[in-house]
């Protein structure tokens, strides 16, 4: 149930809503507009009517919220979601670029590659730590220690990190080293990490999974956005489909359909979306073109001996190039970049 109320409205007013919720063993989430102050009320709602909080001061309207993602939706939220990091924001209206090396790998690694994207002028740096892998053979990060590196990079380069939760375990690590904790494809549905990065207030990247709908996406943000952290980025990496040429199937319909239903940034993955590496700036353009608030490439000084995902991994000069042309591309979808 979505309650409007006043810009101006009293804090004992907003109180009094609240408490009614409560009284009712619903949780309430308070949501500051530019012109209206919205209450969302999750949980058993059933025995609620809007009615109850029609009547109450400061409140303006009180109607049901009909989708199934409640918290997420531009129903209950109109104004698109800004996340401030320091001043870089995403979901302004500027389009972000994360880029960075599939994984950590050694201190030389990362700090060749993050000098070079900070010269060209990239502010969010990603790579990772734990590495959740189809093979329990394959490279499985660096863990603790690769936490260290990046806390290294972000003191020596200033940028902001991006890097990936694998399990409620390790979160606490995470936490402390990450300004956005990834969430990965193969963990879009795990319940347990999604609450406990929903008890932080940090930004959370949510990949959508290989096999889940917009909507399955939009429910596992929701699961975020109702512990209290409305600091949601999604992610559209694609998807598994019956096509055996590319690794994945990007699926950018998933951009313009979500930037409607939802208030939340959307992001486009196009290196794990195709998996091919002179393939992935045409699907970053694609991206761009068709709204994403920013994109995430994976970018690697020595492609052909990563430890994880070099097939995919532009070079610097490759990124540069792709940057150059993203910068001509920008203007015209009304992108500030
Ligand atoms: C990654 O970003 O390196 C990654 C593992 O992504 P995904 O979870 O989308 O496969
Ligand atoms: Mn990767």
């Amino acid at each position: 149930m979505l309650i409007v109320m006043n810009l101006n409205a009293t804090e004992e007013q907003v109180a009094s809503v609240r408490d009614k919720a409560k009284e009712n063993q619903c949780s309430s989430h308070i949501i500051y507009g530019d012109s209206k102050i919205a209450i969302g009320i999750t949980g058993e709602t059933r025995n609620l009517s809007t009615d109850d909080f029609i009547l109450m001061d400061g409140v303006v309207d009180a109607m049901r919220v009909s989708k199934k993602f409640k918290l997420c939706s531009r129903e209950m939220k109109a104004e698109d979601t800004v996340i401030d990091f320091d001043g870089d924001k995403i979901g302004d209206g500027s389009l972000q670029i994360i880029a960075g090396p599939c994984s950590v790998e050694s201190r030389d690694q990362l700090f060749d590659i993050a000098g070079q994207l900070k010269e060209m002028g990239i502010k969010f740096f990603r790579a990772g730590a734990y590495k959740p892998r189809s093979s329990p053979y394959a490279f499985q990060g660096m863990k603790e220690k690769g936490l260290e590196l990046l806390a290294e990079v972000k003191k020596e380069f200033g940028l902001h990190i991006v890097t990936e939760a694998k399990d409620t375990e390790t979160l606490p690590q995470v936490i402390e080293v990450a300004d956005i904790i990834q969430i990965g494809a193969r963990n879009m549905q795990n319940y347990s990490l999604l609450e406990k990065v929903g008890q932080t207030q940090k930004a959370i990247f949510l990949k959508r999974g290989m096999a889940a709908s917009i909507e399955d996406l939009l429910m596992s943000a929701e699961y975020i956005l109702s512990q209290g952290n409305f600091n949601v980025i999604l992610c559209e990496r694609g998807i598994k489909t019956f096509e055996t040429w590319t690794r994945n199937t990007l699926d950018l319909n998933a951009i313009p359909v979500l930037k409607k239903q939802t208030h939340l940034p959307i992001f486009v993955d196009p290196s794990h979306g195709i998996g091919i590496r002179d393939k992935v700036a045409p699907m970053a353009m694609a991206g761009v073109a068709c709204g994403a608030d920013g994109l995430m490439i994976e970018v690697h000084h020595n492609p052909d001996k990563a430890l994880s995902d070099g097939v995919q991994s532009l070079t610097p000069t490759q990124f540069k190039a792709l940057l150059d042309k993203i910068k001509q591309l920008a203007p015209i979808v009304d992108k500030i970049f």
